[in-house]
């Protein structure tokens, strides 16, 4: 018997019925609430890293000693 396989994201497990898009990888899914929390994450490691150059930067910049 022919079965349609349900397709559901890797990270939270929705249905595709329950997310708008699917973006499909080697055996993995990844629904837009995900991407979404990805991004968020890859803003605040941003976020972090510009701040430790600029803490260096004002490190740099302030006579040693
Ligand atoms: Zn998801």
């Amino acid at each position: 018997m022919w079965r349609v396989r349900k397709i559901h994201c890797s990270f939270c497990g929705q249905s595709e019925h329950a997310v708008a898009w699917l973006i499909a990888g080697p055996k993995v899914f990844i629904c837009e609430g995900c991407v979404d929390k990805c991004i968020g994450i890859l803003g605040a490691k941003a976020e972090w890293r510009d701040q430790q150059i600029a803490r260096l930067e004002q490190l740099r910049a302030s006579p040693a000693g």
